[in-house]
């Protein structure tokens, strides 16, 4: 007998996704509008009202300026004295600077909330998904819809409003001035604003598009950074650096192509402005030195009619520039409403219209703890589980077991209610799983992932995740249980040392350990251990299958072992093959009657060494 390697710990049964599922777009939802990009303000409504209106108030003082400037223009001229219009106009300057600040500053803050609130949404409906929905979602790209996208959103919010404000009063304002100075001038002057305004139009649906697939871009090289990073040692050890910063610099190679395109675009609007502008300047200056000359326009008119053009065509590129931040505001809102979209579990959680369960058979004496009725489930269109049954009474150890991928930890996927049955029944106490909340339901059931995670924090703070009440004795009782206390005394700061990527990091064993620690601590009904011994060396291994004995005494057990040990102390034995269940019984029993159950003892279940010795 081969002992010792690990035959079903990890393998094809820790797959997620499949292959091609990974990179799947969900299905898009309709595109936000204007509409929606006002909704975010929501909840905002009277800081950005007060910031407007210091912005109309603030350009509006700009307005009064170039009249000034004519009223001073001509009483110098008059009789050269430059009197308090001069303090005035200083003042206006100031008053102007003053408002658009105060403004400004109350917009970036409406900015800064807008982006805490869509954070915060986020990360919450992220926590509460329903699992089925992140299955094929890349963790990173996710992460770059939090962190990016929402400071996209932040800029348009802090950037585009008081721009698109500034540019529609001034535009009505200098027009208006402008019009009353000079009508013919004034047509000059708009003629050539509105085949720039058409240009610029043009440019915007590219540069939207543009925008867009940058952003794509820095989501896909933070899913690909994420991951890479994530399994770090197996990169170096595949010696694969050079191919994943590759793979990711093309990420990046999106995102600049995106940008440069949208550089391109926007390069040409400046100069054409500028073209216009000028043009229009010069335009302006020579019919108004005509108009001058002949003596039917002041000079103190004409200066202001120029400042006035200056006025109207400057907030021009400012609202380029809003504009663009609008675009690029859509295609991130649409990112993040992705994701508010998603299904959270509450919303599905407890579905009391759901059919009762059929009565328990008459002269049954007491239910089984979990009942599993005619299962079946599929990951999209792959079936796994076909027909699945058995049951597991109150107290006892059951064991399941099946080669690698045979569906055992969807199995137990299904007891933690993260999946919903296609078919069939899944009874825990009685009552059908899909009739209660999920939340509830987990209370009551321990985990034990076949990859248990540390999570964040300290020893006890991944000891107690499950049971934040636990008292020191509880917690001290269930390490001695698991064969940590001896761990506790050897670390720096006993039960208070950091665990984990930023600290102390754990052998596979002793997180497996501690795993089945914060699984029994919350003293559940039901403990479900998926593969709890493939990290560990075979001294510890009996150690725990003597503890699992102990607690299923008290409690009900569920484990899918892979090691001959644990099986043989179970009490039955659910051998699940290819998403069925083949046979159930004891390891006696199994051993002489089921062909299958014999070739899997012999060619999946690993023995401990010292018994493999002896056989
Ligand atoms: P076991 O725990 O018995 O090794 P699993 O229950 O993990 O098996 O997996 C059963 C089958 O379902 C495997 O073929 C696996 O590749 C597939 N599978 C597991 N999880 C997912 C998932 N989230 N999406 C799609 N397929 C999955
Ligand atoms: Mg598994």
């Amino acid at each position: 007998a081969e002992p010792v390697t690990e035959p079903t710990a990890g393998g094809a049964g820790t797959a997620r996704g499949g292959e091609g599922g990974e990179d799947a777009e969900p299905p898009e939802g309709p595109r936000p509008g204007t509409g929606d990009l006002l909704r975010l303000l929501r909840g905002s409504g009277r800081t950005v009202g007060a910031a407007l209106a210091l912005t109309v108030v603030g350009t509006v003082l700009g307005l009064l300026q170039p009249l000034l400037t004519m009223r001073l223009i001509d009483r110098v001229a008059a009789d050269r004295t430059f009197s308090l219009l001069v303090v005035a106009l200083a003042a206006l300057f100031l008053a102007q600077a003053a408002l658009e600040a105060c403004g400004q500053y109350l917009l970036d803050v409406t900015g800064e909330s807008v982006v805490r609130r869509l954070r915060r949404r986020l990360v919450e409906r992220l926590l509460f998904v329903r699992v089925r929905e992140l299955d094929g979602r890349r963790v990173g790209d996710l992460l770059s819809r939090v962190g990016t996208d929402t400071t996209v959103l932040r800029d348009m919010v802090a950037g585009s409003f008081v721009q698109l404000v500034t540019v529609s009063v001034t535009g009505v304002g200098a027009a208006g001035l402008m019009l009353w100075i000079d009508p013919v001038m004034f047509l000059v002057v708009a003629a050539t604003l509105l085949v720039a305004a058409v240009l610029v139009a043009g440019v915007m649906a590219g540069i939207s598009t543009s925008t867009e697939q940058a952003l794509a871009g820095v989501g896909a090289m933070t899913a690909d950074l994420e991951r890479a990073l994530g399994g770090i040692r197996t990169v170096r050890a595949a010696r694969a650096e050079p191919r994943e910063a590759e793979r990711i610099g093309a990420d990046v190679d999106t995102a600049y192509t995106a940008g440069v395109r949208s550089a391109r675009l926007g390069s040409v609007v400046g100069p054409a402005m500028e073209i216009a502008v000028n043009g229009s300047f010069l335009l302006v200056l020579l019919i108004g030195a005509v108009r001058v000359s002949g003596g039917s326009m002041s000079v103190s008119e004409l200066v202001a009619f120029l400042l006035f053009a200056t006025y109207l065509v400057m907030p021009l590129a400012g609202l380029f520039n809003a504009l663009s931040l609008i675009q690029r505001g859509l295609g991130s809102l649409r990112r993040i409403e992705d994701v508010l979209r998603l299904p959270v579990e509450g919303s599905e959680g407890a579905d009391p219209s759901a059919p009762a369960p059929a009565a328990v058979p008459s002269g049954q004496v007491s239910s089984p703890l979990l009942d599993v009725r005619g299962v079946a489930f599929s990951y999209g269109d792959r079936p796994v589980l076909r027909d699945v049954s058995f049951s597991v009474p109150r107290t006892g150890l059951i064991a399941l077991v099946g080669r690698s991928g045979a569906g055992k930890t969807t199995l137990v996927s299904l007891v933690e209610k993260f999946y919903e049955p296609d078919h069939g029944q899944l009874l825990f106490d009685g009552e059908e799983l899909r009739r209660v909340a999920p939340r509830a339901h987990r209370a009551r059931i321990g985990l034990v992932e076949q990859h248990a995670p540390l999570l964040y924090g300290t020893l006890r703070d991944n000891l107690t995740y499950a049971s934040t009440e636990a008292d020191e004795e509880a917690i001290l009782e269930t390490l001695r249980m698991v064969n940590l206390a001896e761990l506790v005394e050897r670390l720096p700061d006993g039960l208070e040392t950091a665990v984990g990527d930023r600290g102390f990091n754990l052998s596979g064993g002793e997180r497996q350990r501690v795993a089945i620690a914060r699984a029994l601590l919350p003293r559940p009904e039901l403990v479900l251990l998926d593969e709890p011994t493939s990290q560990l060396d075979p001294i510890n291994e009996r150690d725990l299958t003597d503890m699992l004995r102990g607690i299923s005494r008290e409690r009900a057990l569920l484990v899918v072992a892979h090691r001959m040990s644990t099986v043989r102390a179970a009490d039955r034995i659910v051998v699940l093959d290819d998403g069925r269940v083949s046979a159930v019984g004891t390891h006696e029993q199994l051993l002489t009657e089921d062909p299958f159950y014999r070739r899997l003892t012999t060619d999946h279940l690993t023995r401990p060494l010292d018994r493999a010795a002896a056989d």
